[in-house]
């Protein structure tokens, strides 16, 4: 199959999550491709009693042909404000989060925050997921898997109402080609048919990742973690700056050609103390030049955690902040992280433990 020559599992059988219409034709699964992949992925179908509805023959090509192995869940911490993070078991035994949030009570819509690696490479100093180093990335099947477990637990049973954003543990883009693998896989019309308009990809500033993201298709939404407004402070928190500095970054969204529905979005964590002053509003203004007007710009007030040092601002402090940044006519959303109080907000997750380790 093209998708096992490209990138093998691990050494292992292809994840059947990961296997697009023509890589069932070429493996000769029995049975219509299409059909096949429809059932694989339609999580309505495949939800009702536990098992695929499939032929017998093809079911049993694809037990002798592929994973159908998914990620387990081993803990859910339900938060008070209704969202749940995940600790999720991968069949090597390591664990990643992934954080389920439902929007209000009357709208069926459901944003999951998935994982792409286990760990993560890049060392952001607030970050927990960057204090455990890089472990391994995850596979496209594992990452598909992520969505299919999340789903069959606790909804939506339609890809329609689903929102996907890669904010969870890792870099996306240091794992673009099984992210954007298993873009291809979700937006599939024979499949759950998301809109790629629907996925977010967040990412520290990987310039040459933003570059090869920019060509793909399909093309997720760029979200882009600053987080400083001079290289020197940017460089203190987040180590990628110094391979690739702002000015270089500017340059990549610069390249980047938006299409006529697609925005930036822009994510600011306030650090006490380090990159929430009104100087520091004004430079970010002109950095982001013409994109601070029609994009998102998101301020994050500092999750604290045990991995970190940095603190929270306090409130009137962060107010400031988005007032100034009001006035350059941005806009401008404060958001407090969902799922805090169980450890599940940005840059709080981390895996605590690898079974058996
Ligand atoms: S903030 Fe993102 S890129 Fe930085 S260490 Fe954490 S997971 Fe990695």
């Amino acid at each position: 199959m093209p998708w096992d020559r490209r990138a093998p599992e691990r050494g292992g059988r292809p994840s059947a999550w990961a296997l697009l219409p023509e890589d069932l034709a070429e493996g000769e699964c029995p049975g219509r491709p299409a059909h096949v992949f429809s059932r694989l992925q339609r999580a309505r179908t495949w939800l009702a009693d536990d098992r695929l509805f499939l032929a017998r023959d093809s079911r049993a090509w694809l037990e002798a042909h592929t994973d159908l192995s998914l990620p387990v869940i081993l803990e859910r911490h339900p938060s008070e404000d209704g969202s749940t993070k995940l600790v999720l078991g991968l069949t090597d035994g390591h664990r990643i989060e992934a954080v389920h949030m439902p929007r209000r009570v009357d709208d069926p819509r459901v944003t999951f925050c998935l994982s792409s690696q286990v760990g993560c490479a890049l060392g952001c100093t607030f970050c927990a997921t960057g204090a455990m180093g890089i472990v391994r990335n995850l596979t496209a099947g594992e990452i598909v898997g992520q969505v299919l477990t999340l789903m069959r637990a606790l909804g939506p049973t339609l890809g329609e109402d689903l929102f996907l954003v890669f904010m969870g543990m890792g870099e996306p883009l240091h794992n673009l080609d099984h992210v954007h693998r298993a873009i291809r896989v979700l937006c599939h019309p024979h499949g759950m048919l998301l809109s790629p308009w629907r996925i977010t990809v967040s990412t520290a500033g990987l310039v040459s990742g933003i570059e090869k993201l920019a060509r793909m298709d399909p093309r997720p939404l760029l979200a882009l973690s600053l987080n400083a407004t001079t290289d020197a402070a940017r460089s203190a928190t987040m180590p990628v700056n110094r391979a690739w500095n702002l000015a270089r970054l500017r340059q990549a969204l610069d390249a980047w050609e938006l299409k006529r529905h697609e925005r930036f979005i822009f994510e600011y964590v306030l650090l006490a103390g380090v990159n929430d002053t009104l100087e520091d509003a004004d430079r970010l203004v002109a950095w982001l030049g013409p994109l601070s007007r029609g994009h998102n710009l998101n301020l994050i007030p500092m999750n604290e955690h045990e991995h970190s040092a940095f603190r929270e601002p306090a409130e009137e402090r962060t107010q400031a902040f988005a007032k100034r940044l009001h006035e350059h006519g941005c806009f401008v959303t404060v958001r407090r992280s969902r799922g805090r109080d169980v450890q599940g907000a940005c840059g709080q997750l981390v895996r605590r433990a690898v079974a058996g380790g």
